[in-house]
């Protein structure tokens, strides 16, 4: 098969590896497409030939079709289209029968999807929904997941959800937006993003107001919010320590600052609430999916572009450079 591996600076490389093995509980998926995240254009940006995933790379937004399930697989068989979840996890541990795979004591990440095939545990498979094309389908596992199970974990405490933020409206942000507008009780929602077309489609997919934030004034602005006391909710889907500080101190006094990229480091910590929140629990994806079936959230709009696995490296560059021409970059791994 034919795998990207890193072979330098900014520089993956297409080489042929055996297909991989499967073992009794697994199955061998003939990848079609693989969604670019974030991580995986850090991964080409980043010097240095170490790869640490092997053959396929970073890739982890992976919809396929099953060219073989293993003799102790039940549910699954040749022809069946599915997507992958990345976090491999024991399955039997208190977290795993609770439902909180993310939590495993032995969790870890798959990451093989730049490759013609892949082998995953029958446990790491969703089956694609009908009616939804492989292409756009490989959005529902990590974009549509992470987004979402942030919400859920941000909005499980009640403070209030008058104004809420949502800091960059790349990928994720635009899936935070539209995974917003589902929850009851919000009532303004403010994208902010330096890329105009990134803040008009923002728009159009459910932000009531959007705010350039190379402007001056930001936080001035979103500290008159809820009558001088400022954001109850604010997302953060950027790594820039000025945005996230800003997202912070705008915030009012017991609001809640959900990280889904980036960390926080301030002088000044008050009583708010700063949290984190990583990819989503298996138990989540029927309500995710039901989502967009109803059209409540689109995953069309948020895809730029496809790539062949063999244009991989202008792929990474169109995502990680261009942040006014793309959004989501797809790899057709076939
Ligand atoms: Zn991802
Ligand atoms: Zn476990």
């Amino acid at each position: 098969m034919k795998a990207a591996i890193k072979s330098g600076m900014e520089k993956f490389e297409i080489r042929e590896f055996p297909a991989p093995e499967i073992n009794d509980d697994e199955c061998l998926v003939r990848v079609k497409y693989c969604a670019i995240c974030v991580w995986c254009y850090n991964e080409w940006l980043r010097d240095g030939t170490d790869d640490i995933y092997g053959p396929g790379l970073t890739g982890h937004e992976v919809s396929g079709i099953i060219e073989k399930a293993g003799p102790k697989v039940k549910g699954w068989k040749a022809g069946d289209e599915v997507l992958v979840y990345d976090a491999l996890h024991c399955g039997v541990c208190p977290e795993c029968a609770s439902g909180r795979e993310t939590y495993c004591r032995d969790v870890r990440s798959l990451h093989k999807g730049y490759a013609q095939y892949l082998a995953a545990p029958a446990a790491n498979l969703f089956a694609v929904p009908e009616g939804i094309k492989l292409a756009p389908a490989s959005l529902i596992t990590d974009m549509v997941g992470t987004s979402m199970h942030a919400i859920r974990r941000a909005f499980s405490v009640d403070l209030g959800r008058d104004t809420v933020t949502v800091w960059g409206l790349g990928p994720v942000g635009l899936f935070v937006v539209q995974g917003l507008r589902t929850f009851k009780g919000v009532k303004k929602i403010i994208g902010l993003d330096p890329v105009e077309s990134r803040r008009k489609l923002a728009l159009e997919l459910g932000a009531d107001e959007v705010v350039d934030t190379i402007g001056e004034g930001v936080e001035e602005r979103l500290l008159s919010e809820n009558g001088g006391a400022g954001v109850n909710y604010a997302f953060n889907c950027v790594t820039a320590p000025k945005a996230i500080e800003t997202a912070y101190k705008s915030l009012r006094l017991n609001g809640y600052l959900m990280n889904i990229t980036g960390s926080i480091k301030t002088a000044d910590m008050m009583e708010k609430r700063v949290d984190g929140s990583w990819y989503f629990f298996k138990k989540e994806y029927e309500e995710n999916v039901r989502l967009v079936l109803e059209g409540k959230i689109r995953l069309d709009p948020v895809i730029s572009h496809i790539y062949p696995l063999s244009g991989i490296n202008d792929a990474m560059e169109m995502r990680s450079k261009h942040p006014d021409k793309s959004l989501k970059v797809l790899i057709d791994c076939t």
